[in-house]
């Protein structure tokens, strides 16, 4: 999409998209390339664990008895997404008088977290501001219900071609129809006046043309 607003000398400086697209991967791709994404995390995600600190510098968390959980092992997710995990020793939470509470049957306290957890936590606090509510409503008022009304009132449910190429050329060309019964519908007037001028221009360039024709063939001369 940036190489194609390129062309136009124009740059991409906010995305806006729904949790579908809330990943790790995606926030970092967009912080790299300086562009201000507007989606909110994924529900399950908790920017703090109860009752443990974190430390950045260390980065290692404290529990609740003072003791230490460092980060010490980079582990993978059964879908193979990258993870840190922090955990306490034996030593500190066998003696501990809140292991009851805390982990009645595991030797020590395991917290794993994504290694994107400082662009969720950036995410998050974004979606928060003033301006991240605003963008929701925006997403919410004008994205979000184009998709429900292609899909139950314009036929979009099913997409009757083979291929990605063949649904990806059908979803333009129903975005384009969208978009101009959308500027219609904003506009009514200045589109009519607009069409309207475009009119009188093309009959009038075709009506010079003519006469023009008629001149050079039968030697008329209009004045
Ligand atoms: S059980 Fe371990 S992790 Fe939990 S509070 Fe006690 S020392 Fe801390």
């Amino acid at each position: 999409m940036q190489d194609r607003l390129s062309r136009n000398h124009l740059r991409l400086t906010d995305l806006m998209a729904d949790a579908g697209y809330s990943n790790g991967y995606n926030y970092r791709f967009l912080e790299k390339r300086k562009i201000t994404g507007w989606i909110p995390v994924f529900g399950k995600f908790r920017p703090q664990v109860d009752g443990f600190d974190y430390n950045k510098e260390t980065d290692s968390y404290t529990c609740p008895n003072g003791k230490k959980l460092p980060f010490r092992s980079l582990e993978y997710s059964a879908e193979g997404k990258p993870l840190k995990a922090y955990w306490t020793t034996r030593s500190d939470c066998t003696t501990c008088p809140l292991k009851q509470e805390c982990i009645p049957k595991a030797g020590t306290k395991r917290i794993v977290k994504t290694i994107y957890e400082e662009e969720y936590q950036r995410a998050y606090l974004r979606q928060h501001t003033t301006a991240g509510k605003r963008m929701k409503g925006l997403r919410q008022g004008t994205v979000e219900p184009v998709f429900g009304s292609l899909t139950q009132y314009y036929g979009l449910d099913k997409i009757p071609v083979l291929g990605i190429d063949g649904a990806h050329k059908t979803m333009l060309m129903a975005a384009i129809a969208f978009n101009i019964k959308k500027y219609l519908k904003c506009n009514p007037k200045k589109v009519a006046e607009n069409a309207l001028h475009k009119a009188k221009d093309y009959l009038s360039e075709q009506l010079d043309r003519f006469t023009c024709l008629l001149g050079a063939e039968f030697g008329f001369s209009f004045t």
